[in-house]
Parts: C-alpha cells; structure tokens; sequence
C-alpha cells in the first residue's frame, strides 16, 4: 500500500470496532482496482458521535460505514437520508461525504436481499415469510421484504411484546399487507412456509438453545441464518438435516459491503466487487 498525498480515507465507526471484518473486505477491493484509498477502523464512544460525524466532515473522509452502537443514532446527526425505506429502517450503516454534506443510507436489507437472491434463488415476491426476531436486523428485513411484494409477513420473537411492537409498527408503513406477531410458534402449524429467517442472536454460543421448536422447519421449504459465526448454528443443521435450502449470513455479510462499496464508487461493478470481497474473507477465515 503506497500512502501518498492523494490518498483518500474511508472507515468504519463503532464502540468497540476491533472485531470488524469491514477494513478486510474494503481495502481488498481498493488494492484489486487501484484505488487509491485506504479503509480504517474508528472506535467512537457513543457520546462522541455527533463530534466524530462533525469531524468526518472536516476531514473529507470520503465514505464510512456505521456499526453497533451507533446505527440508530447516527440518523439524527446526518445531513439526509435519500431513501425513504431508510428512514422507516431508523438505522443506518454508510454513510456517503457529497459536497460537504453526508448521506445516510442502511444496507442491509438490500444486502440480504442479493443474498437470498444468489445463495437460495428466492425471490420474495408472493411469498410467505417467518421472521424469527424483533431487533434492528429483523426490522431492516421486515421493510426490504414488504418493499419487495411478500405475500405474509410472520414474525416470532423470544419477548412477544416486541414482535409485536414490530408488527404495530410495520403496519403503519404497509397498512395493506398482512403482517401478523405469533405469541406461540405453534400458531404457525400446518401453515406452508416459503422461508423462515433467523434473525436472532441465538445461535452463537454454542450453549444457546434452538430460537423456535426445530419441528416448524417441516413446514418450511427455504431457511437463511443471519449468523455466519459460528457457519453453522444448530437450527442451519437442523434445516440441512431435513433438506431444506439454506444458507449462512455470509452472504448478507458480503453483499451489504458490496452495497456500500458502490455508494462511495458507483462506476464498480458489483460482480467484481462481490468476487473480491469473497475472496478476501476467505482468505481471512482461513487465518
Ligand atoms: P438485536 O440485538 O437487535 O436483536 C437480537 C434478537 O435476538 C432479539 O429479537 C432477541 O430476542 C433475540 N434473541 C437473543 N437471544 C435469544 C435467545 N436465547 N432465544 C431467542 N431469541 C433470542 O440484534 P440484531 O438484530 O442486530 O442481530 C441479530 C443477529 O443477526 C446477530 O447474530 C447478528 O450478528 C446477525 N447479523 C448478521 C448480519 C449479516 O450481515 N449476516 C447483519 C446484521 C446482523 P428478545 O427481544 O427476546 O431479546
């Protein structure tokens, strides 16, 4: 890497940010397209955020991406969100510099739609879709699912008050589409499922419990897992067992950073990006 002074800067922000594999996805793309950027991790405490936007301005960071705390946050100290699916997200995780003014955009539901698309062949359009979950990533999915024609929503969580909160909310936006919170996983019984998705934390330990009763996978024919560490949860194994189509949250992981890549550079093609990213996590998990 030859730092010079035309080279640009891009980065991430979180609290604590040491675990992020985004600076090894981003600078493999700078170093295979020679481009001359370089991509940083910034640990930013939460009450530090307004400070650290400020000064992101001043410095012409040309782009960076936003990650845990600050996601929900971060949209009150951003110039505009130019996506209206964005502002009902209410989180974002890029964020673009364009003539002094930043951009606030949220790229995982566009990620994981590009995952289910390559990794499952589906198409949401039509569908019926279980979302097992009510957090930030279950919300972003909820929107880019009803954005994308899905026949039902279901959503199931752990603490049912959020799920429904969830629904509650969801209906506001898409006041047409059925969208309903299970208090019991067993509501869902001799219901056809099209693809269940597991967008809990549980699943990471290995002490944890299964989210749902493994036996719902019956009724399902498509599972995809958020998680991607471990690769595989015990549900992923439960739903390979009974031969569903399944796929680990790598893809997602992988596509949201080709999405926000492309913000920042929107003349790289998305193949190639995707490619080079690949391989660079591969290389990294292999380390
Ligand atoms: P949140 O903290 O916002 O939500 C966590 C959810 O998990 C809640 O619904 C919570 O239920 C549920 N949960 C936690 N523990 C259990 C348990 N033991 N049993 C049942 N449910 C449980 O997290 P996010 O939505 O941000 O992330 C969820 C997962 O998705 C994480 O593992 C994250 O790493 C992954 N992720 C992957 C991405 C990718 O690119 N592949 C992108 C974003 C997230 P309750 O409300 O009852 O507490």
């Amino acid at each position: 890497m030859n730092i010079d002074g035309k080279t640009k800067i891009y980065g991430i922000i979180g609290h604590p940010v040491e675990h992020t594999l985004s600076p090894v996805l981003h600078n493999a793309v700078f170093e295979k397209r020679g481009v001359n950027a370089v991509y940083v991790p910034f640990p930013v405490a939460p009450d530090d955020l307004p400070l650290a936007i400020e000064g992101f301005k001043a410095l012409t960071i040309g782009g960076w991406n936003i990650t845990l705390p600050h996601k929900e946050q971060a949209i009150h100290f951003v110039d505009s969100m130019p996506k209206s699916i964005d502002k009902g997200i209410g989180a974002i995780n890029t964020l673009v510099l364009v003539n002094g003014k930043t951009l606030g955009f949220n790229t995982d539901g566009l990620g994981f739609l590009n995952a289910i698309q390559q990794d499952l062949q589906f198409n949401p359009k039509g569908k019926t879709v279980v979302i097992l979950g009510a957090g930030g990533s279950a919300r972003a999915l909820a929107f880019t699912l009803l954005e994308n024609d899905v026949e039902s929503l279901y959503i199931y969580n752990r603490t049912h008050e959020r799920a429904q909160g969830l629904e509650d909310y969801l209906k506001k936006f898409f006041p047409e589409k059925n969208i309903q919170a299970f208090a019991t996983i067993e509501e869902l019984e001799k219901t056809s499922l099209d693809l269940l998705v597991n967008c809990t934390s549980c699943g990471m330990k290995d002490s944890d419990p299964y989210p749902i009763n493994p036996d719902v996978l019956e009724q399902v024919s498509h599972f995809y897992d958020l998680i991607y560490a471990p690769l595989e949860t015990k549900l992923l194994k439960e739903a390979k067992r009974r031969k569903l189509v399944t796929a680990n949250g790598i893809g997602m992981l992988i596509h949201q950073a080709v999405v926000s890549h492309r913000l920042w550079f929107p003349d790289a093609k998305k193949e190639e990006v995707f490619g080079i990213m690949k391989n660079a996590y591969e290389r990294w998990s292999k380390v």
